[in-house]
């Protein structure tokens, strides 16, 4: 080992420079992590593949500036020199330097870190008088030539760097070893990856404009880090999270504080800021510091009902009282991420100056301000969305400055709305890589995948002995779970099993599959596609338990006392079963009610054989479901919540036109499929935290604050009906009473608000929480996790990874796998937690946005689909919040607008515009003009118009319009509407509901059912369980279609 003395010249954080002198060693051996090493290297972890063209060396510059471009996946081979990354670390902070740190731990990228200053032959010395650049440079450029003499030239090197200077000084210095440009490497090595180089044009664009900036200052500057850091300790400053009000993002943010409320009791409700000085450059979602403003510069926030997004109304708002108000000093962490905007139309008075290219683009997101970027694309871009990144925003500039990344497409197209709903989300979900798919099995016509014999002998196998079935929604591919029920012990007991599908036997921990599982979390349901966590080798094929074929399975078999149906064993286990039939809802319903039924397992088979089959079919489903009523029963005693949401699927032709939007139709069998589920999920979650008392992941659902509920209590009281929320079980039972015998809708609305007020489940790990914050106050369970969707949460990968585990506990004396620590199995937590949010979100807009596309091709004055019965289920100071129960929609009906002019009904009903004013009280709202009074109550009917407001730089909003304060009833027979697709369908749908209503008083009447079944058979629409797992959490659509979102309520 040489010592050697390195001379660093560092910024201090006050902006100093510093001379810095550091013991240097160097080494002969520094690891190379190449394929190709001659020299037996130690080489632990990720190695650069023998079978490339060339290694990339990237100069500091490019590292520095350019870090984007090698973030791509396509690009292999590349080494990032200590040079580099430290350069990054000094010039761009810690966050930049955490890009490139993750880029290489991440496998699925092709790039390792070359420790050049470590080793004694690519070792620089500076030499005097040598630039700090100039020096950096002729290091990595050593750092090359090393590589190349290292793997004895069995390997090109290619350096790359924009620094012109280097390219005419070391190209052809020696041979291998190739200098080039960053858009020359593009061009010649990567002509069809457009992306990067879009993305090379606008970056060098923004750091060419970067040095006109004018030195007039917009803003104070922000604070250093010691100060600030000192002022939060001593009390002085406030530090958080920035918050901007989405529908007024103008002027009002807040910042949501960490651990305040117990020093300051004002500050509870976080730091109100207003004003864009005040909120001085920090963007929505910013770790930032503030100082309180004096007392008589504090202010309240505008509480009227807002028009939309961002328009703000003046005149008739109604202030808040004054609040702690702050103004930023420093920012902590940015928290940029990638933002959709849309290039405004070019009509001369946008462009800054003349002879600029540079444009103020409109993010879709209302919290972020307009961005400046630098392009000659401004003309063909206009009405566009593009995805952009903020480089810096200077005091001395009002928007910060970015650069675009790629261009999506032209705003209002579905598929350019739809990647905006992702990337807003920050959902990022590429084609699956061919290194992952390499990892997976193959089953193909030419190679069918079969059965290992040793994984068959060390599992149960249930496939002479059970008989397994599915049922799911109709057309589903992705088949986690299938169930069987049988009779044993000479009918004493009954032995009830869930089997799901064994993911974890394909996907291993740390796999390629895992990793970009885990980035994914969970499967993403839009309302017109869906995207998947696994490939769909696994998703649809190998662990989808499809009918008639040998599958794995991860098994929980419980047997039950035939009579009382108590637990009296359960088994958990690795299992193979061979499902006999799959089943749909609608299907198993119909066979459930004894209607006549085709089962295509069947359809081949003698009559004779396929009675005696279907005959043993349905005794399965009728003893499911008598399990499944039970269990319910018993959690309905516990407290068990059943809520309400809106779920409304769109009906899509084969060319994705709406054709429909279709109330979701609810079945008892959903319910037993759900319980069941519920069930599984419950028993794993005891076994695992039994044996894994502080590393186990479960899923809590914690208990809502009482005043969430005051919104509930106020409408349902003004409807005459009194609602307890101290406990769940008084809120079930409460809400089983709120009943209008005359309007379904009440209860439902109920149910809704009841939904609305819940905090939502989550993910935990059992080492940091208390065994009481365990509950799950929906379900009414004190232990719940996810064990029965292994193909689209990840959630239940690690679920199965604990169970395998805890099942090797009990049987080997030294199971050889080491679990995710509680630390790291939060993160995880965390982790999945944001995602279903994100996922939650995104579902939730495109929803909305097919909703907007239904309405936008329509004619409002014309078209009578434009015209709906809506019912008000709540009161503000200028108008209503109605719910549409035939769209499912959600939305603000004005009473006032902005000339001052209220809404009058007549004699008849019909609205119009008149000058007057309006008064609010709790339960109503009146409006008096010339005409007279017009009073609209909770829970009245009125009819609406539906329009949509398009802003072209956000997403469009549906508008309500109120036509008259009756009901809307359809016209009389003779003028009838035009019957398109979706009144057929509405009527099926209808039809089908009343149906299965007839048939569940003809089977209350059975007398073969005992005293509780005849108490709890009910199908209470639709359950908690579908609510909580599909409408809160992840609202997953089964739309009818093939190759659709398919997902089951599990
Ligand atoms: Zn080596």
């Amino acid at each position: 080992m040489i010592k050697t003395e390195k001379i660093l010249h560092l910024k201090s954080s006050r902006g100093r420079k510093v001379r810095v002198v550091r013991e240097h060693y160097l080494r002969e051996k520094v690891p190379c992590y190449s394929a190709l090493c001659q020299a037996d290297c130690d080489n632990d972890g990720k190695v650069l593949p023998a079978d490339l063209t060339h290694y990339v060396v990237p100069d500091v510059g490019v590292v520095v500036d350019y870090l984007e471009i090698l973030e791509f996946r396509e690009l292999q081979g590349i080494v990032f020199t200590q040079t580099a990354c430290q350069a990054v670390q000094h010039n761009k902070g810690r966050r930049q330097y955490n890009r490139v740190r993750n880029l290489l731990k991440d496998p699925r990228h092709d790039c390792v870190l070359f420790a050049n200053e470590f080793q004694e032959y690519s070792y620089c010395e500076r030499e005097k008088g040598e630039s700090q650049e100039r020096w950096q440079t002729r290091c990595v450029y050593s750092a090359a030539v090393w590589y190349h003499d290292h793997l004895a030239g069995m390997m090109d090197v290619l350096m790359i760097t924009e620094d012109q200077d280097a390219i005419a000084r070391y190209s052809s210095l020696h041979s291998g070893v190739y200098v080039i440009s960053v858009q020359d490497f593009l061009q010649n090595f990567w002509p069809d990856l457009q992306a990067a180089h879009d993305l090379y044009g606008s970056i060098s664009q923004a750091l060419q404009e970067k040095e006109s900036e004018s030195s007039q200052k917009e803003f104070s500057e922000h604070l250093p880090a010691e100060v600030l850091e000192a002022g939060i300790k001593s009390g002085r400053y406030i530090k958080g999270t920035l918050n901007v009000s989405k529908h007024r993002a103008q002027n009002e943010a807040s910042i949501m504080t960490e651990g305040l409320s117990d020093k300051n009791k004002d500050l509870s409700w976080g730091v109100f800021i207003f004003g864009v000085k005040h909120r001085n450059r920090a963007v929505h979602g910013d770790s930032v510091v503030v100082e309180l403003l004096p007392k008589s510069e504090w202010r309240g926030r505008v509480t009227a009902l807002s028009e939309g997004q961002g328009e703000e109304r003046s005149g008739e708002e109604d202030e808040s009282k004054p609040m702690p108000t702050g103004r930023v000093v420093g920012i902590l962490q940015r928290n940029w991420r990638d933002y959709v905007v849309t290039f405004p139309p070019r009509d001369g008075t946008q462009s800054q100056s003349r002879n600029s290219q540079r444009i103020l683009v409109v993010p879709w997101d209302h919290r972020v301000p307009k961005i400046r970027i630098s392009t000659q694309q401004a003309d063909t871009l206009q009405d566009h969305r593009v995805v952009v990144r903020i480089d810096s925003w200077e005091s001395t500039s009002l928007y910060p400055n970015g650069h675009s990344v790629r261009v999506l497409g032209r705003a209002g197209e579905l598929e350019t709305e739809i990647q905006t709903i992702l990337i807003e989300n920050c959902i990022h979900v590429p084609p699956f890589s061919d290194a992952q798919l390499r990892e997976m099995p193959v089953n193909s016509p030419e190679k069918p995948w079969v059965m290992d014999p040793v994984q068959v002998a060390q599992r149960r196998d249930l496939r002479e002995t059970h008989l397994v079935f599915s049922i799911d929604p109709r057309g589903c591919e992705d088949v986690d779970d299938t169930l069987s029920v049988r009779s044993i012990a000479g009918g004493k007991r009954l032995e009830l099993g869930v089997h799901i599908a064994d993911v974890t036997h394909f996907v291993s921990e740390g796999s390629l599959t895992d990793l970009e599982a885990r980035t994914r979390a969970t499967t993403y349901y839009l309302a017109d596609r869906r995207y998947d966590m696994l490939p769909a080798i696994l998703s649809a094929d190998l662990c989808s338990l499809l009918g008639g074929v040998d599958r794995y399975a991860m098994s929980v078999l419980w047997e039950l006392d035939a009579e009382s149906l108590a637990v009296t064993k359960v088994w958990y286990g690795r299992t193979v079963i061979r499902s006999s039939y799959q089943l749909y809802y609608e299907l198993a319903q119909a066979l459930l009610n004894g209607e006549p039924a085709e089962v295509p397992e069947l359809e081949k088979l003698k009559s004779e054989e396929k009675d005696a089959k279907l005959a043993e079919l349905t005794q399965a489903l009728e003893m499911l479901t008598h399990v499944a009523r039970h269990l319910r029963a018993q959690r309905d005693r516990g407290g068990a919540l059943e809520l309400e949401g809106v779920e409304v699927r769109a009906q899509l032709d084969d060319e994705k036109n709406i054709t429909a939007l279709v109330p979701r139709q609810p079945l008892e069998v959903h319910e037993t499929v759900a319980e069941c589920m519920i069930y599984a999920n419950h028993w794993v979650a005891r076994k695992i935290q039994e044996t894994f008392p502080h590393q186990a992941l479960l899923r809590c659902h914690p208990q809502p604050r009482e005043e969430f509920f005051s919104q509930l209590v106020e409408s349902a009281s003004a409807g005459g009906f009194t609602i307890d929320t101290r406990t769940n079980k008084a809120l079930a039972d409460s809400l089983d009473l709120a009943v209008d015998p005359q309007d379904p809708l009440v209860n439902r609305l109920l149910r809704m608000m009841a939904t609305t007020a819940m905090s939502e489940a989550l993910y935990f790990s059992t080492g940091l929480l208390s065994q009481d914050q365990f509950y799950h106050y929906g379900l009414a369970l004190d232990r719940y996790t996810h064990f029965t969707s292994p193909i689209r949460r990840y959630a239940d990968i690690v679920v199965h990874r604990l169970l395998t585990a805890a099942i090797a506990m009990d049987t080997e004396a030294d199971p050889a796998k080491s679990l995710l620590g509680h630390k790291e199995l939060d993160e995880t937590a965390q982790h999945i937690n944001s995602k279903n949010r994100a996922a939650k979100r995104a579902q939730k807009l495109s929803t909305e946005l097919f909703q907007c596309l239904f309405f936008k091709e329509r004619d409002p004055q014309t078209d009578p689909h434009c015209v709906a019965d809506a019912v008000i289920y709540a009161i503000r100071d200028n108008g209503l919040l109605v719910f549409v129960p035939e769209y499912g929609v959600k939305a603000p009906v004005y009473l006032k607008n902005r000339e001052g002019q209220v809404v009058s009904a007549g004699e008849d009903g019909g609205c119009e515009w008149q000058s007057g004013t309006v008064r609010r009280s709790s339960d109503h709202i009146s409006t008096t003009s010339v005409s007279g009074t017009s009073t609209f109550r909770l829970f009245d009917h009125i009819t609406v118009r539906i329009s949509v407001r398009s802003t072209n730089f956000h997403s469009d909003t549906l508008n309500l319009e109120i036509i008259s304060n009756k009901p809307h009833s359809s016209p009389a027979p003779e003028e009838p509407r035009p019957q398109g697709r979706s009144q057929l369908v509405q009527e099926v749908v209808r039809l089908a509901e009343e149906a299965s209503q007839q048939e569940r008083v003809k089977e209350a009447r059975r007398p073969k059912l005992s005293k509780e079944e005849r108490e709890y058979q009910q199908s209470k629409t639709p359950n908690l369980y579908s609510l909580l797992e599909e409408v809160r959490e992840l609202a997953l659509m089964d739309l009818e279609m093939p190759k659709r979102g398919c997902a089951t309520t599990a």
